[in-house]
């Protein structure tokens, strides 16, 4: 397997960055993740603008342009040629002379083959357990995920597969997924602060919108644990449905029908979109 490495291909054993950058020193530094099927990356547009502005966010400059990026990206997809893949996009704070100051970002492209769930069967879902906690600069995709991996023998122990994050009575996001709330009276809600803007998570409110009422607003606990259907959202789990929360069962405990027909639809979208480009 290769690496890209600032524009320059090489063997995924031999690629490194210096030990006074900011991505080793201090935790800082962005990325950005998508899917690929056979030679085509999945809403690439809509990750490489996120890139773009969760390097902006945090004042660092990508020394590439989209279209530098984007051959890049082809470049690795083609010595791999992997039927289905994950690419990873790091852009880093940079070497730091006093390792505190940044410097000029190095880009990492990475790409791994990915084991997907086959998109004719829904997940079984995921239990939860929630947690006290508000992500640094959430709308950042940022590379640090300190609290989620430092929370797994907690969710383990619970018997859980995921935590989702809560702040004063408000629900927010997982350390790596977006939540959405069906309520009993029928309408779907997502938190619309303290969240990573998920690719998947706008995807499905463009398919939710012409099926049911669609609110983007804070969301308290109160209605998490009285919502008729749950369920998790990312680019590798697609659409989970969430069967509990801290041991209190969901709805009736399984897989809705609006969390369904919204799985459907995605898979739709997402195969017309690798039919399409
Ligand atoms: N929220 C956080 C904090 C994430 O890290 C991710 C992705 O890893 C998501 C949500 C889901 O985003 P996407 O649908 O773009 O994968």
């Amino acid at each position: 397997m290769y690496t890209i490495i600032n524009n320059v291909l090489v063997p995924f054993q031999q690629a490194a960055v210096p030990i006074n950058d900011l991505s080793v020193q201090r935790g800082y530094g962005v990325f950005d993740f998508f899917r690929t099927q056979n030679g085509v990356a999945l809403f690439v547009d809509e990750h490489l603008n996120r890139l773009e502005r969760s390097a902006a966010a945090m004042h660092l400059k990508i020394p590439y342009s989209r279209d530098e990026l984007q051959e890049q990206v082809d470049q690795l997809m083609k010595q791999h040629r992997l039927p289905c893949s994950g690419i990873r996009i790091t852009v880093t704070g940079g070497s730091s002379a006093d390792n505190y100051t940044r410097g000029t970002p190095h880009v990492l492209i990475a790409e791994q083959s990915l084991l997907m769930q086959d998109p004719s069967q829904l997940h079984p879902g995921f239990r939860l357990i929630t947690y006290p906690h508000v992500r640094e600069l959430p709308e950042v995709k940022s590379i640090n995920y300190m609290m989620g991996i430092w929370l797994q023998p907690k969710v383990k122990a619970a018997g859980a597969e995921d935590v989702l994050f809560v702040n004063n009575d408000h629900i927010s996001e997982l350390p790596r997924s977006n939540i959405f709330i069906v309520s009993k009276s029928g309408s779907l809600f997502t938190p619309s602060e303290n969240i990573l803007h998920g690719i998947t998570r706008a995807k499905i409110i463009t398919l939710a919108k012409a099926i049911l009422s669609v609110e983007l607003r804070p969301v308290t606990l109160t209605e998490l644990k009285e919502a008729a259907e749950v369920f998790v959202t990312s680019t590798t789990k697609r659409l989970i449905p969430v069967l509990s929360v801290d041991a209190n069962p969901i709805g009736n405990g399984r897989p809705g029908e609006v969390t369904r027909l919204l799985y459907q639809r995605f898979i739709e979208m997402e195969q017309k979109y690798f039919e399409k480009v």
